[in-house]
């Protein structure tokens, strides 16, 4: 019979306890212990849960306290000099993450960036010339004997030498990675050879930089990689996903593996050849439920395609979610709000562990008994599944008519500006009567307990509308004052009234359903909690403009009206699955466009429209990129475009790399885009200047992700830096991304630094 597993379990917990875990510990309110013990409970929960969801080979290796990126740089000593001569311990982890840690002196964090196209981050592992790779397994054993208290069919999780190199970045970019190839192999064998010696049968490689279009070098080394690997005394099983392999199918088939997991939702194709080539001890796990999107799987379809397989490879077959569950929430139990037939489309991990198990119980052979009842209890769920699906396909909840008729009206000139950003700008600085290199934030100010007193009142009923108005109202008068007093230029509401900045847009469009606890992390111990779109989207009313036009009226000073962008909502939402993306965003986008066009009613001079998902919504092929970015800057300028010359449209990016999608920046045509750079320290303006960025440009001058206070020299270098590449008159000065994970006393001394900084630079280069 064909057997279920998982690649991967949520690590952050379904009440989010790894997140409380280690902000406690951050806080230092509890020690290493404590911090360890905790973690020991949680994994054992989680290995207990997906065993009794029925699940064989139970993962070992996919928990992390931070990323597992930066786990296996630990384990193999990838650790840049600047952190000094110390162990690959907890401590030195999250120091790498976060620059501090409790009781060890700051240092500059370790970059970050998004893994594939997910909305998860990862630390980008350093390679430094003549860095001694070492290996230290020690943490992974351990788990290995606590996964062992629960079950003794479990496997080993690994990031493969090729996708952890892939990730990886030289320091001195002359310099080849691959280089570090050969070193890297040899603790891989060492590794495969400490677990084969404890008893591991099985070890799953995640590959996923295999569904990319590596480039050849890259590809013939991965080859090599694997015949390293071969023979080490552990079974592996190569793990693909976030896409098919294309053309690369029956090469990577070829690898002296023992098994594959390929990613069936978004590589359907690749069923047919993979069993013809498989040989007759090879495994093949079909990743067959979503792991990427929170919809329940049609098992009835899904058992009928998978038929002819399970015949013919019996035990050989696994069924297994298309990718890790970490990019889905944890349980839908604990959802008490959603509307009943909402509900019942939806899966989150637990359940989608569930849906596997079914599958593999109707499944020719599958007769061992599920828990809750046998054979005809698992018919019964796919009957139940078959009729969501033809629900959904069928339910009025998700169609507006009017929606659909806007969307088909929509022209071509609604997504260009009247005027060429030439004109524009001339009308804008009259108008605005900016300094040269004028300052500003991002947006959110430190989000106090205050503030989420506040919120969760109001969402209990506890507050009332009216005073958690005048509450909000105070918090915006007092982040005004504040900037005031700070001297910035252009200034922001705060967005004391956002939970998220996706979240809140969820809450007030239609079409949208929010869960309770549907959190999925995003980097170390921060969690989204994404929006599902169920239906077309629209605004029953304005969204923003009351809190826009309060902060205005508190100084005469600018201030930017704050909106989250169409293709970051759609990007940080869990999509429908019954519509094109791109439809979903034009539907998102003039919902938008209405919102920017009565902020500009309301008085508003400068609207800010952020797009941080821009670059992850592109897909991991490049030869899919310019139908994306065709729709993608389209949509931008449709939500962005209907306001007059006069008033100047902002948009904000982070986390991304610009050079290959710096020809759809301009496209985009905002009058000023600000940007995360000075963790990767102004690298990424070069293809600014390259392509002659034309508009204006905010390269963030400091890390807001760590909680350093940035000296004014360091920004200065920076911003002098940055005036190589985009001429002068053409700069803003701001931090690299909003404030709202930080406190009020370093972001108040960080912005003053920063001020002063734009105050020196503008004399040094006479432009006051
Ligand atoms: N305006 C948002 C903020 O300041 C932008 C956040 C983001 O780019 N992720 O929080
Ligand atoms: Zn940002």
């Amino acid at each position: 019979m064909a057997i279920a597993h998982n690649l991967g379990f949520p690590r952050i917990g379904a009440r989010r306890e790894l997140k409380r875990l280690v902000e406690d510990y951050w806080a230092e309110r509890i020690n290493l212990e404590r911090l360890e013990e905790g973690g020991r409970v949680l994994r054992r929960h989680h290995w207990k849960l997906q065993l009794q969801a029925g699940m064989f080979r139970l993962p070992v290796g996919d928990f992390s306290w931070y990323d597992q990126v930066l786990d296996h740089s630990l384990m193999f000593g990838v650790i840049p000099r600047r952190f000094g001569d110390v162990s690959p311990d907890l401590v030195t982890l999250f120091r790498m993450a976060r620059g501090r840690a409790p009781g060890t002196p700051d240092a500059r964090a370790c970059e970050m960036t998004k893994w594939f196209d997910t909305n998860y981050h990862y630390l980008v592992p350093e390679f430094e010339p003549g860095v001694e790779f070492r290996l230290s397994p020690e943490r992974l054993y351990a788990e290995l004997e606590e996964a062992r208290a629960v079950s003794n069919d479990l496997k080993v999780v690994l990031i493969g030498p090729l996708t952890y190199l892939w990730l990886g970045k030289a320091v001195d970019p002359e310099f080849d990675r691959l280089r570090f190839l050969p070193r890297l192999l040899e603790l891989y064998q060492e590794l495969l050879r400490g677990l084969a010696a404890r008893g591991v049968h099985w070890v799953q490689m995640d590959e996923p930089a295999l569904v990319t279009e590596l480039p050849q070098d890259w590809w013939s080394a991965g080859q090599n990689a694997y015949q390293a690997l071969a023979g080490q005394g552990v079974r592996l099983l190569l793990a693909t996903y976030f896409g098919g392999l294309g053309e690369r199918l029956q090469d990577v088939l070829e690898l002296p593996v023992d098994g594959w997991h390929l990613d069936r939702v978004r590589g359907a194709d690749m069923m047919e050849p993979v069993h013809a080539a498989l040989g007759p001890e090879k495994v093949v796990s079909m990743g067959v439920i979503d792991g990427r999107n929170i919809w329940r799987a049609d098992l009835q379809t899904l058992s009928v395609s998978l038929r002819g397989c399970a015949e013919q490879l019996k035990d050989r077959l696994w069924l297994a979610p298309s990718c890790s569950l970490l990019h889905v929430p944890v349980d839908l139990g604990l959802e008490k709000e959603l509307p009943d037939e909402l509900r019942s489309w939806m899966a989150f991990a637990v359940q989608k562990l569930r849906e596997l198990r079914v599958l593999a119980a109707v499944l020719p052979g599958g007769t061992r008994v599920l828990s809750g009842g046998g054979r005809e209890a698992a018919a019964a769920e796919i009957t139940t599944s078959a009729a969501v699906a033809a629900a959904r396909h069928t339910a009025d909840f998700s169609q507006d008519t009017e929606v659909r008729e806007q969307c088909s009206m929509v022209q071509e000139s609604m997504a260009r500006r009247t005027s060429t950003y030439a004109k524009r700008s001339q009308l804008q600085r009259a108008r605005l009567g900016l300094p040269a290199l004028p300052t500003t934030t991002i947006g959110s100010f430190p989000q106090t307990p205050e503030i989420r007193r506040a919120r969760s009142a109001r969402k209990s009923g506890m507050l009332s509308k009216e005073s958690y108005r005048e509450g909000m109202q105070e918090h915006i008068r007092r982040a005004i004052e504040e900037q005031e007093r700070l001297g910035l230029d252009v200034l922001v509401h705060g967005e004391a009234e956002r939970n998220d900045m996706v979240e809140y847009f969820g809450e007030l469009l239609q079409g949208f359903a929010i869960t309770q606890a549907g959190w999925v992390q995003s980097y170390g111990s921060r969690c989204v909690k994404p929006p599902i779109i169920h239906g077309d989207v629209s605004r029953p009313r304005p969204m923003t403009v009351e809190w826009i036009r309060y902060a205005q009226e508190q100084t005469s000073k600018p201030v930017k009206g704050m909106l989250t962008g169409p293709l970051t909502i759609l990007s940080w939402s869990f999509p429908r699955a019954d519509l094109k993306r791109s439809e979903i965003c034009t539907q998102i986008a003039l919902a938008l466009r209405k919102e920017v066009q009565d902020l500009e009613e309301a008085g508003v001079r400068i609207i800010q429209i952020d797009e941080p998902a821009f670059r992850e919504g592109l897909p991991l092929r490049r030869s899919q990129w310019p139908a994306y970015l065709e729709w993608a800057t389209r949509c931008f300028r449709l939500a962005s475009s209907g306001v007059a010359d006069e008033t100047q449209i902002h948009t904000h990016m982070c986390y991304s790399e610009f050079n290959d999608i710096i020809e759809a920046l301009v496209d985009l045509d905002a009058d000023v885009i600000t940007i995360e750079t000075a963790r990767s320290n102004m690298e990424l303006l070069e293809a600014f200047s390259r392509f002659q960025y034309p508009n204006e440009l905010g390269p963030g001058v400091y890390d807001i992700h760590a909680p350093l206070v940035p000296e004014e020299e360091h920004m200065m270098s920076l911003l002098r830096k940055a005036a190589e590449h985009i001429s002068a008159e053409r700069l803003w000065v701001n931090p690299d991304c909003g404030l709202k994970t930080r406190a009020w006393r370093e972001t108040r001394a960080a912005l003053h630094n920063m001020v002063r900084a734009a105050h020196r630079l503008r004399a040094e280069l006479g432009l006051t």
